[in-house]
């Protein structure tokens, strides 16, 4: 394989023109890897795409690869009915300021499935992404969080509480997005102004120009960006300078360390400075510790959420969490 790839990696030459090629190569064995034709194809084929992660490598199929397979495969089916057999709810894990007030929630989502029990958003969101089902999703996400928090603010005007909710980028991408997002807003008469976006990096990897003016249209309705996981993947600090962004989302994986690692506090301190000098509001995720939470209010964070403050709530549990934030025995 190795032999193929290095012979297909030099140029070809065509007429007056030179050309590069490559290959992702998918092996597998008989009989291990099936009995029949087919069988075997697909193995190939499977590893094949596993291969093409990397580009230009081969990839040898095993049994994990199988499994991995067959599990997304499962998800994937269990997904189609998802929505309409009302499998998904929201919760919402409240943010405080540095003052200690509350200040919003992050909408999260939740699928219990009857066979596959409790599914991780980390695991179906990317399968629901890759076989379009995030759309159908995406409604629901949508139109859930605002309904159930516009709700709180109807009973009680005082809390002009902000929403976030996650946004994948299949979702963002999709035709007419903006113009659906804004009858729910008016359905439920929730104020754009409290509504933040959570998106992600891997956005303007392919499609910055698609994107800009995108995210410049929901500015102008009022709406914030914020820009989520900030430090994994991608980021650069170009990205930060160019994009129209409200608010920065440090990762909770640095938030982890800054009380033990001297270089993750330093990269937290220097992040919230940028942020800051570019007029951003800056969330840390991901607070366990009081001493963690101590840390970044000396240094001047805006935003924390994490299991210190919260875990994710229910909704039940969120207005109970209300009335208990705003009671007098808790703001004494
Ligand atoms: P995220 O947007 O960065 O959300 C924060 C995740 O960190 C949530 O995990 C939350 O439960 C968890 N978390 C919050 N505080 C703490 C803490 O103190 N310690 C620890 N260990 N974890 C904490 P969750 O709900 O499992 O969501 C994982 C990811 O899945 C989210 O990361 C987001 O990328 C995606 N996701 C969740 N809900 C939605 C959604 O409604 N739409 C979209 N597109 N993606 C979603
Ligand atoms: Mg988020
Ligand atoms: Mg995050």
């Amino acid at each position: 394989a190795l032999d193929i790839l290095a012979r297909l990696s030099s140029p070809f030459a065509v007429v007056n023109f030179q050309f590069t090629i490559g290959a992702s190569i998918g092996i597998c064995r008989y009989p291990e890897d099936g009995a029949s034709f087919e069988d075997l194809f697909s193995a190939a084929d499977t590893a094949m795409y596993h291969a093409k992660h990397k580009r230009n490598n081969y990839f040898i199929f095993t049994e994990e690869l199988r499994q991995q397979t067959q599990e997304k495969l499962e998800i994937e089916q269990a997904l189609h009915s998802a929505v309409t057999n009302d499998e998904f709810h929201m919760v919402y894990q409240p943010q405080v300021t540095s003052r200690g007030r509350l200040f919003g929630v992050e909408a999260l989502v939740r699928w219990r499935h009857d066979s596959l029990g409790l599914v991780a958003p980390n695991v179906f969101i990317p399968i629901a992404e890759d076989c379009g089902r995030i759309i159908d999703l995406g409604h629901f996400i949508i139109e859930r969080s605002i309904r159930d928090i516009a709700a709180i603010e109807d009973s009680n005007d005082y809390y002009n509480l902000q929403l976030s909710i996650n946004i994948s980028v299949r979702q963002l991408l999709e035709k007419g997005f903006l113009e659906s997002l804004t009858e729910v807003l008016n359905r439920y008469k929730y104020p754009s102004r409290l509504l933040t976006l959570e998106i992600t990096e891997s956005l303007f990897i392919d499609d910055f120009d698609y994107v800009l003016p995108l995210l410049r249209g929901i500015r102008e309705m009022g709406i914030s960006i914020s820009l989520d996981d900030f430090g994994t993947g991608y980021s650069s600090l170009s990205l930060l300078n160019r994009l129209p962004i409200d608010e920065l989302k440090i990762d909770r994986s640095f938030i982890n360390n800054i009380t033990t690692n001297p270089r993750d506090k330093l990269m937290v301190l220097n992040i919230m400075n940028i942020a800051q000098g570019l007029g951003l509001r800056v969330v840390a995720e991901g607070i366990e510790t009081e001493v963690q939470s101590l840390l970044l209010n000396r240094h001047q964070c805006d935003i924390q959420q994490g299991y210190l403050h919260s875990r994710p709530l229910e909704f039940s549990d969120l207005v109970e969490y209300f009335i208990g934030f705003t009671s007098p025995a808790k703001s004494a």
